[in-house]
């Protein structure tokens, strides 16, 4: 695929420059906006420019925010 193509692509929600995650650096394809924590699919080398398709960083992993919010869970229950 030309990654030139990719190079043009940016983010649809702020207009910002994209991240290019692909195997085997990264686990996934995909276009990833750090302004947005939001990463874009490419699905059969077509990137995937929907808002509403996209991955959120901080959702997914919650690499971040989980410690606080496992603890607060726990003193829940
Ligand atoms: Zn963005």
């Amino acid at each position: 695929m030309d990654t030139r193509l990719l190079n043009l692509l940016v983010c649809p929600v702020c207009k910002g420059p994209l991240a290019h995650h692909r195997p085997p650096h990264n686990e996934r394809h995909e276009l990833v906006c750090n302004a947005d924590r939001l990463a874009f699919p490419v699905r059969d080398g077509i990137p995937v420019m929907l808002e509403n398709e996209a991955r959120s960083l901080d959702g997914d992993t919650g690499r971040e925010s989980a410690t606080t919010s496992a603890a607060a869970d726990r003193q829940a229950h």
